[in-house]
């Protein structure tokens, strides 16, 4: 049996958090992961709170409102708090930065504008760097240039600028569209019909590079703002877009594109670095399928239970065990929950979960409405501690997608709620370990112990 101070299943951005900030305290701390998180789909923009929990009105400062909900909401940052929220975006912050990965947000720890692929506003709380700020005042730019890349469907100047014209911020400036031709080349093999991660592949070729850099300093001055899909590097396209900035002089806006989006990726390569860095072993392409579980009695006569051992689909024979085992399986669509004909379940430890009785009552009338099937999850305690029938489950905790609680696309929340429950179960299970070690030591100590 592999025997750790923590268990992450779940390799998405809530997993990785929990997970690094875990290795950070000097826990022995493993990942396992079956397959990417919804960060490879994601516009790398972190959502905090864009609107209300309840009402659905903006929020335009997110930690006062998460301040205000009442005690008893079983909204995630309810449960965390306003300071601890914001200690973990600081801490989440400073991770990327160590890692080359840079975010700008407003003054005032204020949500700002980011402008979408499709040339609308979505209310978001950390940017990065080539993503322009923008707030409700108008914007003082030249000109917007919108800027497709020649056989690149995944993103249409056309709908970008026809939608960025009809923005106040945006009224009286030119709304202009332009296009890359990159050369068709052998070894690109022509790039029709290709994802944002092909292209990125071409562009490192000086070839490629050069003819976009040129072309671009024909078409915008640096007075613009250049609107263009993110199609620079796997991982480092930020190193990528800072030498095109120095090159060029000019102001862009980087918009993610159809999956996989580089603007996600960046992100995640980041987590993963970081928790190598902080010590973590990572098993990746592997699920956790099951646990062996047994039944104990608390001090005060109350029964729970307690996780032993989980069973994986690749290592049957190797069963791992840990202190603390931290669920961040993710919601619908990294199977976190799985959806039968007529319940909605969590399918590895079959914990409690909070979803509508009946499936008719899953979905909203209208289609951009609160459709109630998304705020399903499980149901924990204040410590994210989950139950089964009932019987919380001492050394499990519960964080990130599928949770219950919230709306992540309604509320515009998942990124923030994400970081701040895998930060804060972390630390507290770190809190919590250090005093229980100061009598019998972490695995780690254990393990070093029987070495020596
Ligand atoms: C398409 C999409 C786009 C989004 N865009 C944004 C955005 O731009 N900004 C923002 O702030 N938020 C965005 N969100 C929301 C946010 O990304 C998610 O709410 C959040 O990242 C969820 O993270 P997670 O780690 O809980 O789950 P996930 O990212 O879903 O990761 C779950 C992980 O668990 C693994 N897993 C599942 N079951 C097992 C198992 N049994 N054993 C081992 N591993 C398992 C999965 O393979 C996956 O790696 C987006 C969400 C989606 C779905």
């Amino acid at each position: 049996m592999l025997n750790f101070d923590t268990l992450v299943i779940g390799g998405g951005l809530a997993g990785y958090c929990a997970a690094i900030k875990s290795a950070q305290q000097g826990l022995k701390t493993a990942l396992i992961s079956q397959g990417e998180g919804s960060l490879h789909f994601a516009s790398g923009s972190i959502d905090v709170l864009a609107k209300h929990p309840t009402t659905f009105e903006n929020v335009r400062f997110p930690l006062s409102a998460i301040e205000e909900l009442p005690a008893d909401h079983p909204h995630p940052y309810r449960k965390i708090g306003a300071l601890e929220t914001q200690a973990s975006l600081d801490w989440f912050n400073g991770l990327m930065a160590d890692q080359g990965i840079h975010f700008h947000q407003l003054d005032a720890l204020e949500n700002h504008w980011r402008i979408t692929p499709f040339g609308t506003l979505k209310a978001t709380w950390l940017s990065q760097v080539f993503c322009a700020l923008l707030d409700d005042k108008p914007c003082d730019y030249e000109r917007v240039i919108i800027v497709g890349v020649d056989g690149f469907r995944d993103f249409q100047p056309a709908v970008t600028a026809e939608n960025i014209a009809k923005l106040p911020q945006f009224a009286g400036i030119a709304v202009k569209q332009a296009m890359v031709v990159l050369p068709e080349t052998k070894a690109n093999d022509g790039l029709r019909a290709k994802r944002a991660i092909d292209y990125a592949r071409a562009l490192r070729e000086p070839l490629m590079y050069n003819a976009m850099r040129d072309q671009l300093m024909r078409i915008a001055t640096p007075r613009d703002l250049v609107i263009m899909p993110s199609v620079f590097g796997n991982g480092d396209g930020q190193e990528y877009m800072a030498r095109l900035q120095r090159d060029t002089h000019l102001q862009f806006h980087e918009v993610p594109t159809m999956p996989p989006s580089l603007l996600g990726i960046r992100i995640a390569d980041a987590l993963h670095r970081a928790f190598v860095e902080a010590g973590g072993t990572l098993l990746k392409g592997d699920a956790v399928t099951r646990a062996q579980m047994a039944k104990q009695e608390t001090v005060d006569g109350q029964s729970q239970w307690v996780i032993e051992r989980v069973h994986t689909r690749k290592m049957a024979d190797l069963p791992l065990s840990a202190k603390h085992i931290i669920l961040a399986s993710g919601s619908f669509f990294s199977h976190g929950l799985v959806a039968t004909a007529d319940t909605i379940l969590e399918p590895v430890f079959g914990l409690d979960v909070d979803a509508p009785a009946k499936r008719d009552d899953w979905y909203a009338d209208r289609f951009l409405d609160a459709h109630p099937y998304i705020r399903s999850g499980v149901i924990t305690d204040d410590n994210f501690a989950p139950s089964i029938q009932g019987t919380t489950v001492s050394n499990l905790s519960c964080i990130g997608g599928v949770l219950a609680g919230f709306d992540p696309v309604k509320e515009g929340s998942g990124g923030g709620i994400s970081i701040a429950t895998g930060f804060a179960a972390a630390h507290w299970h770190a809190r919590a370990l250090r005093a229980e070690n100061a009598t019998i030591g972490t695995q780690q100590q254990l393990d070093n112990e029987a070495v020596a």
